[in-house]
């Protein structure tokens, strides 16, 4: 096996269980074979020679070495790997409630230690995306043990994400297993239904992260009148309707998802005529409506991510400043918002003084009721604080 030594001292994060080698940290390679060791399986070893752990090498990304594992008797091979996704996926029969769900994260990569694997449920489709090195090497073992342990005959899949470039990967996506990829796919989310477009929509089709979230909006929308930012396929907008909001505005730059919003309301008979659609800027919409002189009881703020790392935070920062601050001026006494960062170099720290920044400079006070996280299917291992990207509030004006 392929040895990756580290230099002195660079061993800290290791120790701690923490699946990244940054190519920084590395001394020397050794035994990589001429064809550069993409996802192959190495040792790592400290200055001294003292074994760490076993990753997957990818020879091109910043992230040099992701591990599998830390245990030096474990060998990474097919039993390996059902172990995990035994794991995972058991995981989820214990804290998703599935009793009026069926779409929701399987397996979430690092925080599942299974770096860079992402598999999906979506009713009876599984959609699975390699987004590293070694989840790319394992892919053919992953696919027929995934198949295996879900019992599920479907698989697409969705290795398109931007990341896989880092890794030097090109995107690949079709179907993997089973007939002909559906064009549109029904899933229940807590008791509503959705039409979800796998192969040409966000992620892996659906923000399955948002779900507890959908179901707080849903108990706070009645009588209500709500603007939903950034509505994507609806799932916001649907649950407001859901829980009797008096009306919903929807905002939405792409006018292709507005439409597939559109069919979702229909399809679980709730009041279209209670629902207001707006293709546009959320940036130029909301101050058009400042401009109007409209408010609103709720806002929904859950823009796409603004900043992957720490570095674009600063950029992030005014964006969510911004729209804070707006959605603060839009707002009635009393009124209520739900304000969402994603990105993973906003940390909710930042993100909660962004805010009060807004909530000051828009002149109101206002109060945060509950934070709000990514769901249980989409768990953060304690040695990966990078997996807790989705942060938001519920703010009391
Ligand atoms: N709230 C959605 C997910 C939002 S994803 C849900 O629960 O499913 C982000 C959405 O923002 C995408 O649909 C994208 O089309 C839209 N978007 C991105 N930039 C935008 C902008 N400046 N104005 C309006 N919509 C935008």
């Amino acid at each position: 096996m392929a040895i990756v030594r580290l230099k002195p001292g660079r061993e800290k994060s290791l120790l701690r269980r923490h699946p990244w080698i940054f190519s920084g940290a590395v001394a020397s390679v050794e035994g990589i074979d001429a064809g550069g060791g993409m996802g192959d399986t190495v040792d790592v070893v400290d200055s001294r020679g003292r074994f760490l752990a076993r990753g997957a090498y990818s020879p091109h990304s910043q992230i040099r070495v992701r591990i599998w594992s830390w245990d030096p008797e474990e060998a990474v091979d097919e039993r390996f790997f059902r172990d995990r996704l035994v794991k995972a996926m058991g995981a989820r029969l214990e804290f998703v409630d599935r009793s009026e769900t069926n779409a929701y994260r399987l397996v979430n990569a690092e925080s599942d230690g299974l770096p860079g694997l992402i598999v999906d449920r979506y009713a009876d489709t599984l959609v699975v995306q390699c987004l590293s090195s070694g989840s790319e090497r394992w892919r053919d073992t992953l696919v027929e043990l995934i198949l295996e342990i879900s019992g599920h005959r479907q698989i697409f899949e969705r290795s398109d994400a931007e990341v896989r470039t880092l890794e030097g990967l090109a995107p690949r996506s079709g179907m993997l297993i089973g007939s002909e990829a559906p064009e549109r796919l029904e899933i229940q989310e807590n008791g509503l239904f959705f039409e979800v477009d796998i192969i040409h929509g966000h992620k892996t089709g659906f923000y399955l992260d948002q779900r507890e979230n959908r179901a707080r909006l849903r108990a706070l929308a009645a009588g209500r009148k709500v603007l939903d930012c950034f509505t994507y396929s609806g799932g916001f907008t649907i649950s407001a309707l859901a829980g009797s909001a008096e009306k919903v505005v929807a905002i939405d730059s792409s006018a292709e998802v507005l439409g597939l919003a559109q069919q979702n309301l229909a399809l679980n008979g709730l009041p279209v005529e209670n629902a207001e659609w707006v293709t546009g800027d959320v940036f130029q919409e909301l101050r058009k409506f400042r401009d109007q002189g409209l408010s609103f009881d709720l806002i929904i703020l859950d823009p796409p991510k603004f900043a992957s790392t720490a570095a674009q935070a600063q950029r992030a920062a005014r964006g969510y400043k911004d729209i804070n601050l707006l959605a603060f001026k839009l707002l009635k006494p009393g009124g209520i918002l739900m304000t969402f960062s994603c990105s993973g170099g906003v940390s909710e720290d930042l993100f909660q003084k962004i805010v009060a920044g807004a909530a000051l400079d828009a002149g109101v006070s206002a109060r945060i009721v509950e934070h709000l996280h990514q769901g249980p299917d989409h768990p953060v291992a304690l040695n990966f604080p990078e997996g807790s990207y989705l942060k938001g509030f519920i703010i009391h004006v």
